[in-house]
């Protein structure tokens, strides 16, 4: 595994798992599973693929629990089936945490700077480090993060590196041009703030939720609420700071050519792209449970530092604010649509395979799930076997690669529910039901992580021929009844598991919707071969999905489905406007 990163462990873990013997090159050994950016875990769709990874025996999950400082459940005002379980890690012990899941795995961990590779272009036979050393392998998994070709910017300063303080990986770079093609993108991260030099009493406290979850079937403790969070709001003078000083941002000067995060904007691209809003909100985010300093997330910027303080200061609260470290932006390399396929192997290749941000997605949870899938293939593909791919239809780990592999990305790539057509299936109580399959042929569910699984699997099934019974059957299915309120109606239940009869008791409470979703989806897929209508702009797809449209010209909607920006929701409203139009065949 070449990377340290959040791919490169779980990557790790899934090939030792798998029955390899697992090596981990990392340029920064005492900064594995580093979380660069806000040190926070899971959301809507993202939580669920922490579930995911739990559920093929990944280290994520317990690792978000072990080292909660807040947690939410996001959605929790709407129905079961779109809740986002979602934590505020600690950084400094999350790390700590993945060392201590790598070093009681047996895994070997060797310092180094990976410039090339030996052997190829088909099959390759070590990797070959800068100080002239070879570490020898049967597969390999490229896990480079935003370390590949990585340059750092922030006001008129540009330097190497993958983060502030790391390397850059520019031989590496250099080397896989030769080979494959790759495409710049771009990310950046907020200000951090010593959070005693904020006025916190001015500020609204983000609510918690003192709930009982866990992410990981394998943890003893859930997830801690320990620590508060804020919110604030930036306002006209936040603005003006980024207008007076536009010509100064790398981002706005053009001094940056990578595309960046839709969906996680730097705070002057808010601020040009939407002049008409005054106001945006920020989260003030702890970062440690040891460290004075805050998190400013919303507030990503690569301004220059007299123009960061001023944005800060501006905001009620944040007078006299100091900042322990700048906001700053990164551009990197990643590799282009069709250089990978679904098993995550390298076009051309017999034993490279690549994960997390190097394929072009944004995000922790991302860079985890598909550095399992490429670690568990690599193994395979190591010790004989065949690899495997994940089935859009059971997981978003599905979903992404599918979307990775048959659509592209054009931006940085962040799941998303309404990027499944199945949402309403893929939710976080069942991921460990969905998952289990795919882990059992990928090899990576063994020993006692595979009893777990399937003991809940057990319990679920007690659980749900419980739930049969006509009246509790009937009352289950109404939105209003909780899993005491049956439990009290049914002592059997309270002596399941506690998480399986509520994953059984979401599983009725759905199962009508779902199948109705399944079918208006394959009724809607009859109708992909119409034109795509000439008043698409009006049907109410996302703007993101107008654009895609606009650029890519599709003649049918089986087509506009083909592009990057066109989510499976987008496709829901477009087959109905095209079908209310009356588009013929
Ligand atoms: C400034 C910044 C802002 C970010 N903002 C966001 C955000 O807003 N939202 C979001 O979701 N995500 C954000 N991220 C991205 C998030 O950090 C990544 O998605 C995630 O860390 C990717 O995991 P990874 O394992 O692919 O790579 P990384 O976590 O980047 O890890 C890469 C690893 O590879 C190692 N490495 C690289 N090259 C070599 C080599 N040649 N030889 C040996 N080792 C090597 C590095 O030392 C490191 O251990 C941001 C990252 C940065 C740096």
């Amino acid at each position: 595994m070449i990377g340290g990163g959040h791919a490169g462990v779980e990557a790790a873990l899934a090939a030792k798992r798998a029955g390899a013997s697992a090596v981990l090159v990392t340029a920064e050994p005492d900064a594995i599973s580093l979380m660069p950016c806000n040190p926070a875990l899971g959301g809507v769709a993202k939580g669920t693929l922490i579930r995911e990874i739990d559920a093929l025996g990944g280290a994520m999950a317990a690792g978000a629990d072990e080292t909660s400082l807040q947690f939410r459940m996001l959605n929790m005002r709407k129905g079961p089936a779109v809740w986002g379980p979602r934590v505020q890690a600690d950084s400094l012990c999350y790390p700590l945490f993945m060392r201590k899941m790598l070093d009681r795995s047996g895994i070997r961990i060797v310092k180094g700077l990976v410039v090339a590779l030996r052997g190829g272009p088909d099959f390759f036979t070590g990797a070959e480090l800068s100080d002239g050393g070879i570490v020898p392998g049967d597969a390999f998994v490229l896990a480079t993060g935003t370390y590949l070709g990585g340059v750092l910017f922030m006001g008129g300063e540009k330097w190497p590196g993958g983060r502030y303080g790391g390397l850059s990986s520019r031989l590496l770079d250099s080397y896989l041009k030769t080979m494959f093609h790759v495409e710049r993108f771009k990310t950046g991260t907020s200000p951090r703030v010593v959070t005693g030099t904020i006025r916190t009493d001015a500020l609204e406290i983000q609510d918690d939720h003192d709930v009982r979850y866990r992410f990981s079937l394998d943890s003893k403790e859930g997830v801690r609420s320990l620590k508060k969070c804020h919110l604030a709001r930036t306002n006209r003078r936040t603005a003006e700071a980024v207008r007076e000083n536009a010509g100064r941002s790398p981002l706005i000067g053009k001094r940056i050519g990578g595309v960046g995060p839709r969906y996680c904007p730097s705070f002057e691209d808010k601020v040009m792209k939407f002049p008409e809003r005054h106001s945006h909100p920020i989260h003030i985010e702890p970062v440690s449970e040891t460290s004075r300093l805050s998190y400013i997330n919303g507030l990503s910027t690569s301004m220059p530092q007299d123009v960061q303080y001023r944005m800060l200061r501006s905001i009620d609260g944040f007078e006299k604010a100091e900042i322990a470290a700048f906001g700053y932006a990164v551009e990197y390399s990643r590799l282009a649509w069709g250089e990978f396929g679904a098993t995550l192997m390298l076009r051309g290749t017999d034993n490279l395979f690549a994960a997390g941000q190097i394929l072009g997605t944004s995000g922790y949870e991302e860079a985890g799930a598909l550095g399992l899938l490429a670690g568990a293939n690599a193994a395979r593909v190591a010790l004989g076997f065949s690899a495997e791919t994940p089935d859009r239809r059971s997981s978003y780990l599905g979903v992404m690669v599918d979307d990775l592999v048959a659509k592209g990305i054009d931006e940085p790539y962040r799941l998303f529910s309404s990027r499944a057509e199945n949402r309403l299936h893929l939710r976080q109580d069942n991921a460990h039901l969905r998952m289990n399959s795919l882990g059992v042929k990928l090899g990576v569910l063994r020993g006692t992580r595979l009893s777990g699984v399937q003991r809940f699997e057990e319990q679920y099934e007690k659980a749900g021929l419980l739930l049969s019974e006509p009246l509790l059957n009937s009352l289950c299915r109404r939105p209003e009844i909780t899993r005491e309120c049956l439990e009290a109606r049914c002592s059997a239940l309270r002596e399941l598991d506690e998480e399986a009869v509520q994953a059984a008791i979401i599983h009725e409470k759905y199962k009508g919707y779902v199948r109705r979703q399944d079918r208006r989806y394959l009724a809607a897929r009859q109708h992909w071969n119409r034109p795509v209508p000439a008043g698409f702009r009006k049907s109410g797809i996302s703007f993101e999905a107008v654009q895609a449209i606009e650029a890519g010209n599709p003649e049918t909607l089986e087509e506009a489905f083909g592009l990057p920006g066109v989510k499976a929701a987008d496709m829901e409203v477009l087959t109905i406007y095209a079908m209310a139009q009356g588009c013929s065949t």
